[in-house]
């Protein structure tokens, strides 16, 4: 039997919620499974612990993470602590020390999800973004020359490593080969003349070790725009931490919205642990009310298994949220239901029994 340690944040808000659901699914799908079972530490993190302890995490807390297979975040942020504080000393913190330099975002429109786009355009939106992590636009390098003077000047400086580079670009190579698709790579070498310029050489220089599989390159306003107009043409698709971070939730609005929108930050060597998470914030708007959707928890929770080499089972977690989505019976607010979080877990719950 395999044994995986996973540490739990619940973080604030919404987090502890959705969270609660993603563990009641994960426990239920590998008791039904049998092959696997997971072993879950919780650390109580986040905002509230800021508020008083004056930190966002133990001083130790790194290490006390670091000899877990994986982490499983809720979301971090409260309105009275700054986004910067709560972001930085935390999941900035953790993507960075545990070198998770990929960032995994599925884009697939599930059956009854909704979508904004006109009939004739949401055919196949099945999309995987890969995400630089790890430095890039941002690496947190500049200056601030000259504050408060006439001739004051900001530089904020995109730092694109060879190393950071390639080890992106062919882990995307790596995922198209697996699932048999397309790569394509977004950047914008007309206007950023060093980062992007070196980007595009890099992505052909890597893709000469992948003759195999066949290969795009858009400039990102482009990439934007086809996003909307014709987005079954990506499938694999690898950029850099901000133009990922800004066209992954132009993905989430395209899939269903923030309710339904997973993430992975991984470390492939599995030398530190990886992080999965629901992408949206702690919705304090929505907080407490038992109304948040915990989709996007177990979503990410999917990721989990397929990390963990049990793809079946994360497919078959997939599989139930789609079903919940076509039945319509038991959705949350966001999705023009009026059902509870823990209806919803539980619902999801129900359909890994009835299928299995
Ligand atoms: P952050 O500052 O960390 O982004 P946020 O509070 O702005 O946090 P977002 O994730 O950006 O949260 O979400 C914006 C809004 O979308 C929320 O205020 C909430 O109304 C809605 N929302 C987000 N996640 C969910 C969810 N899981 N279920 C239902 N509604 C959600
Ligand atoms: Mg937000």
């Amino acid at each position: 039997m395999d044994i995986f340690k996973v540490a739990v944040i619940p973080g604030d808000g919404i987090g502890p919620e959705v969270i609660e659901e993603g563990i009641k699914v994960m426990k239920k799908a590998a008791e039904l499974d049998g092959r696997m079972q997971f072993e879950f530490t919780y650390f109580p993190w986040g905002c509230e612990y800021y508020l008083e302890n004056g930190k966002m995490m133990a001083d130790d807390g790194i290490e006390q993470l670091k000899s877990f297979d994986a982490i499983y975040l809720g979301a971090v942020g409260f309105p009275g602590v700054p986004d910067h504080i709560s972001l930085w000393d935390l999941l900035l913190r953790i993507r960075k020390d545990f070198d998770q330099y990929v960032n995994i975002r599925p884009i697939t429109l599930l059956n009854g999800a909704p979508c904004p786009l006109v009939e004739e355009n949401k055919e196949n939106i099945d999309m995987l973004f890969i995400r630089e992590n790890s430095e890039g636009e941002y690496a947190g390098a500049g200056d601030w020359l000259f504050k408060g003077k006439p001739e004051e000047v900001v530089l904020q400086t995109g730092v694109f490593s060879r190393k950071g580079t390639e080890r992106i670009i062919r882990y995307a190579f790596e995922e198209a080969v697996r699932l048999g698709k397309s790569v394509t790579s977004i950047s914008k070498a007309n206007a950023l003349n060093y980062s992007m310029v070196f980007w595009d050489q890099v992505f052909e220089e890597v893709s000469k070790e992948y003759p195999q599989v066949k290969t795009y390159s858009y400039l990102v306003d482009a990439a934007a725009m086809h996003m909307i107009k014709d987005p079954k043409r990506f499938e694999v698709v690898v950029t850099s931490n901000l133009f990922g971070d800004i066209l992954t939730d132009i993905g989430a609005a395209l899939a269903g919205g923030m309710g339904l929108a997973a993430g992975a930050n991984i470390n492939p060597e599995k030398v530190y642990p990886s992080m999965f998470e629901p992408i949206h914030g702690s919705a304090p708007d929505i907080a407490k009310q038992g109304i948040a959707n915990p989709l996007a928890a177990i979503w990410s929770a999917s990721q989990m298994f397929d990390f963990f080499g049990y793809e079946d089972i994360g497919e078959s977690l997939l599989t139930a949220i789609e079903k919940v989505m076509e039945e319509k019976t038991v959705m949350t607010p966001d999705l023009g239901g009026n059902a509870t979080t823990s209806e919803v877990g539980d619902r999801i719950v129900k359909q890994l029994e009835e299928k299995h």
